[in-house]
């Protein structure tokens, strides 16, 4: 007889367990008991789950100026919204980013996802990025996604990007690779600090951020 190494009891089931324990921050255990819950549910509930899962993955598309997703080629939910600050552009690592900034309802310019930072540990450089798709951007390169109506023009470029080396060291190269664009000003989001934080505990780099972008207090 097969010896079943986790001793699931079928192998459609260590199938599915492994599946779902490939998603991030899922065990084996909590995908073991997402799987049990599955049988609970109508077949036709699970096709559905399924199906969306699989057209998702296979359909989803990437907006050619600012790597956001959408559901079809060119129906970018920020470039095509013409009620959107077009003067201002905020460059972030992913779609979680803008997600999380659009959660806040205080931005309504357009975005640029970066699609990581530079880490060479990791072996991610300036190519892996869609650095060179930025330059061209706001360079108002015609170079068939971009038109000459589009930019250059006064731009504000946001750096959101993790307060940590990488973060930085990403913000610095393309500040780098821009800098010398009169009609460009750069800005970066103040570090403050977190909500609960003792100031104590905070750094200085944390403290000296939150002194020199104080805010009004009030009103
Ligand atoms: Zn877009």
């Amino acid at each position: 007889m097969e010896l079943r190494q986790n001793n699931y009891y079928s192998s459609l089931l260590e199938e599915a367990v492994n599946s779902i324990s490939s998603l991030p921050g899922v065990g084996r255990k909590t995908a073991l008991r997402h799987c049990l819950h599955l049988l609970r549910l109508p077949k036709e509930n699970v096709d559905h789950f399924a199906q969306s899962i699989a057209d998702y993955r296979n359909n989803i598309c990437f907006c050619p100026k600012c790597n956001m997703i959408a559901d079809e080629p060119l129906s970018c939910s920020f470039c095509n919204d013409i009620s959107r600050d077009r003067t201002k552009i905020c460059v972030v690592e992913s779609v979680r980013d803008v997600i999380s900034i659009e959660a806040t309802g205080q931005y309504h310019g357009l975005y640029h996802i970066l699609g990581g930072v530079i880490s060479p540990i990791n072996g991610i450089g300036p190519g892996e990025l869609s650095i060179d798709l930025l330059v061209s951007r706001v360079s108002g390169e015609d170079n068939g996604v971009f038109s000459g109506e589009d930019l250059p023009q006064e731009t504000e470029i946001i750096f959101a990007l993790s307060s940590d080396v990488e973060g930085e060291t990403t913000a610095f190269y393309i500040y780098r690779r821009l800098e010398d664009r009169p009609y460009l000003k750069f800005t970066t989001l103040a570090r403050g600090l977190g909500f609960g934080d003792d100031l104590e505990y905070a750094d200085e780099i944390t403290l000296g951020r939150s002194i020199a972008a104080r805010c009004p207090f009030g009103k």
